[in-house]
């Protein structure tokens, strides 16, 4: 089985990565805030921005961009990941840091852990970023539940031919896990 178990693949990593000062942290946040405010006023989405770091070194830069790509899963930290991991030429970000101005929403959340970064540091809660007209409540609240109690409709169908992708990987001899 496959998933975003960080503590077992970070066993992989090469060497550890150096943990960031606390005034580090405020600065890298700091760029953060900056980029999630000049990117807005710019026109190029929410007020949202974000850094991927890693031993001191900014990877990447991320800002939200939804409404001027038409994307709705270009978020600042999914922006500044998919960066990081094109720069780094991996899918994965072992000891990299994620500088984010808001606490990620359930998408970033879970991006962050299927790259295994080593740690998030955020500025405005969500709860601020729901007065604020971005609330994602309604998904924290939804993922523990039952797909069929869901507001989303999922309905499941086909299960006899469902696990044919699944067979198959199992038999590609150069499958890359992940
Ligand atoms: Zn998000």
């Amino acid at each position: 089985m496959s998933g975003p178990d960080a503590a077992g693949s970070a066993a992989g990593g090469a060497q550890a990565p150096r943990t960031p000062t606390p005034a580090e942290d405020d600065a890298f946040l700091a760029e953060a805030i900056s980029l999630a405010r000049e990117h807005m006023l710019a026109g190029d989405g929410g007020p949202f921005g974000a850094l991927v770091v890693r031993d001191g070194q900014v990877i990447a830069r991320g800002w939200n961009r939804v409404t001027s790509t038409n994307d709705p899963t270009a978020h600042a930290e999914v922006v500044a990941i998919r960066a990081a991991c094109a720069t780094l030429d991996s899918f994965e970000l072992h000891g990299c840091t994620v500088y984010t101005s808001c606490e990620p929403c359930p998408m970033c959340l879970a991006t962050c852990y299927w790259a295994r970064v080593a740690r998030i540091v955020y500025a405005a809660t969500r709860d601020q970023a729901a007065a604020a007209g971005f609330s994602d409540a309604l998904i924290y609240d939804e993922i523990p539940k039952a797909p069929d109690a869901r507001q989303l409709p999922m309905d499941r169908r086909l299960a006899d031919a469902s696990s044919g992708p699944f067979d198959a990987w199992a038999q590609k001899a150069d499958r890359v896990t992940y």
